[in-house]
């Protein structure tokens, strides 16, 4: 059976999704458009302070008629299977509404995102009667132990690269610890996320326990990390937004932060890193998946000399063997880059990258051949020194720069980035250099012999430095949404 499809007869939920059904309010139109072609899409409108009032209103009383939080762990578990029931059984409507409407290829978007995103309520439902305290040592005739508490309501914000399996990865785990949740959709991306929250209310997860906003990052983003009742925010975007919000999050109440911020993540290839072809398609689906945008995007090819020209001929080929096109088409293999004003944005910042040295291998243009939509064709550039703005800012598209090195300690010095430390990776089949560059790289994951996160649930994502802190998925990633408390017994 083809995935492709007409964008055209794809239903488009509107409004915003509050106390579990779909709410019309008042508020600056936002268009949306679709990446592919750049057609309108359904607008959404900006909910701003009063969606969110209204939003945190609906979780109050949900939580209390409810008793989400006091329920029996077992019965929360099951609504949120039946929640994940409900995403597989919409699978097909779900993946093309995220395709139609970000950079995902319908490819991968029905029997990946969309299942994965199924996957990741399934995962967190399986963790409701998991979350244990510990009795701690103490003196005869007492007895000191923790717990874990849910917030009551947590907020979370999210970007448009992956729009349902970041929000999954938030949501699910909150509502499994037994909060409630007020959401905004990134202003790019919203559709999915309220398709979504449908999916949840016709599931049977009581109304206001998810709630998905739309809007402005400035307005209804904000107005929800400034909002006193929500206990902690959850957000993932670039760094400068992120330091915005610890801002306001520390002058609203000092309210704590889960942050998972941009990067500028490293690879290098080893001079045996096994079979050169394999490599090669590993390093160029590296930087080329999404368009680049991807937070962990492998944007600083690191190779021993040795091998670079071998390697870097066979990553040029692998450039010139997409298929771009529109996002609904299943032979397409290379995405559009979000919108037009994103397109402009890592443009502008690869032709400053050549101005200040750098030599384009391939690529810095618009990419030939679709003729709307906002295709950047996939870019490798050389001699990219570490003052270039190519080596400190990110650029969140298929961009990726080449260095070489001799002795693996130069390598793991590249590696280092003065502000980011989310992700990297090494290709090698020698162990000890394997282990010496996991080891040593400042970074919050270290992939091997691959780059970038598999569908596995259990590993828990997020960065260091300036690419942020707390962790996604995983243990941690349900933790984050509780608090401990310690209690302390004398039974004298
Ligand atoms: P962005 O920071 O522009 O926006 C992210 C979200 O924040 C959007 O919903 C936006 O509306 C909102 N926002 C903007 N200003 C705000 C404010 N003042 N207060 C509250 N919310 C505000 O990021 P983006 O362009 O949507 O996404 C791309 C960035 O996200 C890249 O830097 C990428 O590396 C990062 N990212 C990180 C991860 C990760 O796990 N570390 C995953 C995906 C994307």
């Amino acid at each position: 059976m083809s995935l492709s499809f007409n964008p055209d007869t794809v239903t488009i939920p509107s409004g915003h999704h509050i106390g579990g059904r779909f709410v019309e309010l008042p508020g600056e139109k936002i268009a949306v458009l679709r990446p592919s072609d750049e057609q309108p899409m359904r607008p959404v409108t900006d909910g701003g302070k009063d969606a969110v009032e209204m939003a945190v209103a609906a979780a109050k009383s949900a939580l209390a008629a409810s008793g989400w939080a006091r329920m029996n762990p077992r019965d929360r578990a099951k609504v949120l299977f039946r929640f994940a029931g409900k995403i597989e059984e919409k699978a097909e409507y779900l993946g093309r509404l995220e395709a139609m409407g970000s950079s995902r290829l319908v490819a991968g978007t029905v029997t990946g995102d969309a299942i994965r995103t199924a996957g990741v309520v399934r995962y967190f439902a399986e963790y409701c009667d998991k979350l244990e305290g510990i009795v701690t040592a103490t003196k005869a005739e007492t007895l000191s132990y923790t717990r874990r508490e849910p917030y009551g309501i947590c907020g979370a914000i999210v970007p448009w690269n992956f729009p349902m399996i970041t929000a999954a990865w938030k949501f699910a785990p909150a509502l499994a610890a037994g909060n409630a949740v007020v959401m905004k959709t990134s202003e790019l991306t919203p559709h999915s996320l309220l398709a979504l929250a449908e999916c949840a209310a016709e599931a049977g997860l009581p109304g206001g326990l998810l709630n998905v906003l739309n809007g402005w990052g400035h307005t209804t983003g904000a107005a929800i990390v400034a909002h006193p009742d929500i206990g902690i925010v959850s957000f993932t975007g670039s760094t400068k937004t992120g330091t915005a919000v610890m801002t306001l999050a520390a002058q609203s109440g000092i309210k704590p932060v889960v942050l998972e911020l941009g990067g500028k993540s490293p690879q290098i290839v080893t001079r045996n890193p096994g079979d050169m072809d394999a490599v090669a398609t590993r390093v160029a689906n590296a930087f080329m998946v999404n368009a680049g945008q991807v937070c962990t995007l492998a944007s600083r090819l690191i190779v021993d000399r040795l091998v670079a020209d071998e390697l870097v001929d066979r990553v040029l080929e692998r450039t010139k063997q997409i298929k771009a096109g529109p996002t609904w088409d299943e032979a397409t293999t290379f995405a559009p880059v979000i919108s037009a004003r994103q397109f402009e944005r890592i443009d502008q910042l690869v032709q400053e990258t050549v101005k200040q040295g750098a030599e384009v291998l391939t690529g810095a243009a618009r990419l030939e051949g679709p003729n709307q939509g906002n295709f950047y064709a996939p870019t490798v550039l050389a001699n990219v020194s570490r003052a270039n703005i190519g080596f400190t800012e990110e650029y969140f598209g298929p961009v990726m720069s080449v260095t070489t090195y001799d002795e693996i300690e130069e390598a793991i010095a590249e590696a280092q980035h003065p502000i980011y430390g989310l992700a990297a990776s090494v290709h090698t089949q020698d162990l000890k250099l394997a282990m010496k560059v996991a080891d040593s790289v400042e970074a919050g994951m270290v992939w091997v012999n691959q780059h970038g996160r598999d569908p596995e649930f259990t590993y828990a994502a997020g960065g260091w430095k300036g690419s942020g802190f707390g962790k996604d998925m995983g243990r941690a990633g349900i933790e984050e949404f509780t608090r401990q408390k310690a209690v302390w017994i004398n039974y004298l």
